[in-house]
């Protein structure tokens, strides 16, 4: 009987797979293997004592927004805090897509951008990539044009190959979409490359960004929006009220409070990551794919194999499924002693898998 009530939607959906599997090594969700900076822990310490717990939050994150106005430049009026940057994708769908719009996605691309469009009742039109897994901007264009698209989503760094995406080609694609563009920079940090700074110039784009990555707040979901006043408005309409917690609003602050240490280990982590994929070409059977992100996509005939081989070891990567990326690993970039773990387990297991 449940089955006759749920919506057609939601009954050909899939959960989201989880990912839980116990592991020594946590190399699969591109997190913050090096945790919080102790001065931003000793901040929250102190401000828990006299956190007002019962209260509800404010629901815009108006001191939140201030700080995050410093720190992108975008003024705090563009800009909406949300429970991670997976709901803002949900509000630019939920605000724009209506069953049987058509959206523009490239491929391969973040799951949720799908999710959310199928969730709708929307139509996928996926764009396949050039050589070497780029995203083929020009056709992105001409689909979004000849579709009539309402959406594209574009991600610079994309996850999961970490390309970034050149300026000049995302603006080419705001320029010619009839549509919205969402530009996701969940990655931003890793590369510095972004276009957030043309939210009031193009009232087509939307940038989306979020503090689980290299503000290393994953768990306690904080993201954010920027875009100019009429997108910005609509998607008031949609949001839930209260959506950001209280205490995850204070983390961020602290987080951008004590900037300085999250840029001086941004230093740290560009070296480790170019050690690390140093190392990484030096393995023979492995292609690896150039990445401006905190992970890093290989390439090997037998991934899936591989992939057993390194749990066996307590190495958890992510491994995808049928399609382009079947043979392929994607693989966060952690501090350097799991790094090497890692290069060790590879080795062996690629010994074990081609003798
Ligand atoms: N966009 C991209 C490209 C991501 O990889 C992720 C996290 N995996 C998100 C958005 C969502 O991040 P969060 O909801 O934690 O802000």
């Amino acid at each position: 009987m449940i089955d006759g009530l749920a919506r057609d939607e939601v009954r050909v959906l899939k959960s989201y797979p989880e990912t839980a599997l116990p592991c020594r090594i946590k190399m699969d969700a591109n997190e913050n293997e090096w945790g919080l900076p102790q001065q931003v822990k000793e901040a929250l310490i102190k401000d828990v004592l006299d956190f007002p717990f019962h209260r509800y939050p404010d629901s815009d994150g108006a001191a939140l927004k201030g700080k995050l106005e410093e720190y992108t430049g975008v003024p705090a009026k563009n800009l909406i805090i949300g429970n991670g940057s997976d709901e803002l994708i949900r509000y630019v769908v939920d605000a724009f897509v209506s069953p049987g719009d058509k959206v523009v996605i490239p491929t391969p691309a973040f799951s949720m951008y799908r999710f959310f469009v199928d969730l709708a009742g929307g139509v996928v039109v996926e764009v396949g990539p050039e050589q070497g897994l780029r995203v083929d901007a020009q056709k992105v264009a001409r689909t979004a044009k000849r579709e009539n698209a309402k959406l594209v989503f574009l991600c610079s760094p994309n996850n999961p190959t970490g390309e970034v995406i050149r300026a000049e080609d995302i603006e080419m694609v705001i320029e010619k979409s009839p549509g919205i563009v969402v530009v996701d920079e969940a990655y931003y940090e890793f590369c510095g490359r972004t276009v957030i700074d043309r939210v009031n110039s193009y009232p087509n784009l939307v940038v989306l960004r979020t503090l689980s990555k290299a503000a290393a707040l994953a768990g306690l979901r904080v993201g954010y929006l920027a875009a100019g006043d009429a997108i910005k408005n609509y998607l008031y309409r949609v949001k839930v009220p209260y959506n950001v917690g209280s205490f995850s609003q204070l983390a961020a602050i602290r987080v951008l409070e004590n900037r300085r240490a999250m840029d001086e280990w941004l230093d740290t982590f560009r070296s480790v990551r170019d050690e690390f994929i140093e190392d990484l070409r030096r393995v023979e059977g492995v292609t690896v794919f150039p990445t401006g992100a905190n992970f890093v996509l290989l390439r090997t005939d037998r991934a899936h194999r591989v992939w057993e081989g390194l749990l066996k070891r307590g190495i958890l990567v992510r491994k995808f499924g049928k399609g382009p990326l079947e043979k392929c690993l994607r693989v966060t970039v952690c501090p350097p002693r799991q790094n090497k773990a890692f290069l060790e387990g590879l080795k062996e297991v690629l010994g074990e898998v081609y003798t």
